[in-house]
């Protein structure tokens, strides 16, 4: 798509600080973190928003939120849980679609947020 920055970090004509890259997905830091950690997560093809993912992306989707657990680990965020087996830590996922889900770039991602609260603008 042109002129779609998330294709052009995908694309690696805009940068970003990436901390995961594989065939079909990239995930690189929200340039303005609402929280400690803030990552987002993308496709690398073009999809608008959920509501333009297809049956044939349901895999796709399926890999974007199983890296979630994954780099919330390897960024000190993951669930812990202690001596009497409560959990600790932990972040929070989210997919934002069209003006009303509060969606502001028009290519699919998830956020990924973790660290020690509070964090701007969430519960
Ligand atoms: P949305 O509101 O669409 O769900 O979230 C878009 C997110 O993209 C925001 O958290 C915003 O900070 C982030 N963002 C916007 N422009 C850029 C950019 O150029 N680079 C990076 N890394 N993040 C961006
Ligand atoms: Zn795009």
């Amino acid at each position: 798509m042109d002129n779609c920055l998330f294709c052009k970090i995908a694309a690696k004509q805009v940068p970003a600080s990436v901390v995961y890259e594989d065939d079909e997905l990239l995930a690189f830091k929200d340039i303005n973190p609402a929280a400690p950690v803030h990552l987002l997560v993308i496709p690398k093809k073009h999809i608008a928003t959920l509501t333009e993912a297809q049956p044939e992306d349901t895999v796709l989707l399926g890999k974007m939120l199983a890296l979630a657990p994954k780099l919330a680990e390897e960024h000190g965020v993951s669930v812990v849980y202690g001596n009497d087996g409560s959990p600790t830590r932990g972040y929070k996922t989210l997919v934002n679609s069209g003006p009303d889900g509060g969606q502001v770039i028009y290519h699919l991602h998830m956020h990924i947020y973790g660290g020690p609260r509070p964090w701007r603008g969430m519960h």
